[in-house]
């Protein structure tokens, strides 16, 4: 059978091009290897979440007292929260299995291998897949591979039973008795927030200067000082020159005395990036690639004719918001929708799941300086909240807005204190529709929330 659209991956992106395209009527076909819902549903977003929230609920627990409430035998079981978050993916997948189905979109569970392309008119090309020895045609394909863990060429990482990566992390039925997390990125930290909750010693390595490089630096700072005051080890600017068993040997930076120049632990999470999954895409030899991810135009067309590309695949930002809105943008412009929408990427949230969260929308001061862009910044302590001071008990927090010094355009918000993640898509709308100060400033925000920190972030004019 002819397809309008074949999609390779049934991960954010894939599944919602499949839903989007399958809803304006077109016949589409699905290939998905492993189980509906990517990296983010089966390997990432979800599982961590569901987790970290268990971690959340004993820590808070045996937290209480400052609250005035005192839990004595306050016990968790690591396997009780591993099978909750094993159910919550389990339904999640469901729901996309069935979300499919009603729009009729056929999926096939297998691995899809792009055997040729055709030319037909009009500088068209038909793509031939082959996926369980049945070949399939479609007008356009969707290319939503996604990405796997970047395993770096560090002597003795390979095959040693002590070195995890985030999958390995997820699966474990049982917590490791000390870890070693080697990235201070996203993913190591929210890795280091749910053992050290859970009472396990964690050590951090980055080899940048700081942990989260590419974040606001001042929020970070109140996240490193809070964490490194909780006796989480923070090593920054360090490199890892081998790993033997469960012994890593570390380069650090002189400046900093007494470090040791091995570390063991139980376990060591290596967590260094991902990168894009091509695999089955060899046919395609003249599509063009930058830093190792599928080039993209601001509508995820790639430079073959009829091929798209969307989501970690295509290298920009490994966020699952990001490769559904890819997606629609995509799917949007292959049926000539009109008018055509594009990616607003200066305004995507991205959120880390430490405790406290940190979130941010926009550009960060450090990028404004690069951009030549002369921006003024409001910072507000969080506990300027009513709300954040009547239920975070001795913490800190911090909200930082950049606007353009000359028009008053909000250009990023970025935020420490809990429940940042759930305020952010407000100032994403804000960065989004390019409020001024002023704008945001007739917004009005419900008291009491955390959330009144952005209106309270106005500028005057
Ligand atoms: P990352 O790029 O966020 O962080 C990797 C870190 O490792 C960087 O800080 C880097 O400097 C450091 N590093 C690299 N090589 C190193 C080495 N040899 N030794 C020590 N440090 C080294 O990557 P990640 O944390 O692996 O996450 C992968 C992707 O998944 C990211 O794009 C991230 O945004 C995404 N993700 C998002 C979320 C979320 O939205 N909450 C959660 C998890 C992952």
């Amino acid at each position: 059978m002819k397809y309008f659209l074949a999609i390779i991956g049934g991960g954010p992106a894939g599944y919602t091009a499949a839903e989007k395209a399958s809803q304006a009527g077109k016949d589409v076909v699905l290939f998905e290897q492993n189980a509906l819902g990517g990296t983010c549903l089966n390997v990432g977003c979800i599982p961590t979440k569901s987790l970290l929230y268990g971690a959340k609920q004993y820590y808070n627990a045996t937290h209480a007292q400052k609250y005035g409430v005192t839990a004595e035998k306050v016990q968790f079981d690591f396997a009780a929260m591993q099978k909750r978050k094993t159910i919550v993916v389990r339904k999640l997948v469901a729901g996309i299995k069935q979300r499919l189905n009603n729009e009729h979109c056929t999926v096939v569970n297998g691995f899809a291998k792009v055997l040729d392309q055709e030319p037909t008119t009009n500088d068209q090309r038909l793509t031939t897949i082959e996926c369980n020895g049945v070949t399939y045609e479609a007008e356009n394909l969707m290319i939503c591979t996604g990405s796997t863990n970047f395993v770096p060429p560090i002597p003795g990482i390979k095959d040693n039973p002590a070195v995890w990566d985030s999958t390995d992390a997820l699966a474990a039925t049982e917590l490791p008795k000390s870890i070693i997390i080697v990235g201070g990125g996203v993913i190591g930290l929210e890795f280091a927030t749910l053992y050290h909750e859970l009472g396990v010693p964690v050590t951090v390595i980055e080899a940048m200067p700081a942990i989260l490089p590419n974040l606001d630096q001042e929020i970070v700072g109140v996240l490193a000082d809070k964490y490194r005051k909780a006796g989480i080890q923070i090593l920054t600017d360090t490199k890892v020159e081998a790993i033997q068993g469960n012994e890593v040997t570390i380069q650090s930076n002189p400046n900093i005395p007494n470090i040791p120049s091995t570390l063991t632990a139980d376990k060591i999470l290596v967590s260094v990036g991902r990168r894009a999954n091509l695999q089955g895409l060899e046919a395609l030899n003249d599509l063009e690639m930058y830093r190792g991810g599928i080039v993209v135009d601001e509508f995820c067309k790639t430079n073959l004719p009829n091929v798209y590309a969307c989501g970690d695949v295509t290298g920009k930002i490994m966020l699952a918001h990001v490769a559904s809105r890819q997606a629609e943008v995509a799917v949007g412009r292959m049926l000539k929708q009109i008018p055509l929408q594009r990616i607003a990427y200066n305004a995507v949230p991205s959120v880390v799941y430490t405790n406290p969260e940190i979130a941010s929308v926009g550009i960060t001061e450090a990028q404004a300086a690069e951009l030549n862009i002369e921006t003024e910044v409001r910072k507000l302590p969080m506990t300027y909240s009513g709300r954040f001071m009547a239920e975070n008990e001795g913490e800190t927090g911090l909200c930082k807005m950049l606007l353009d010094k000359k028009s008053r355009t909000i250009l990023g918000v970025h935020m420490i204190g809990n429940p940042s993640s759930e305020i952010i898509g407000a100032a994403s709308v804000a960065v989004r529709m390019g409020y001024t100060a002023s704008e945001l400033e007739q917004v009005i925000f419900p008291h009491p929330t955390v959330s009144e920190i952005l209106h309270e972030l106005k500028i005057e004019n």
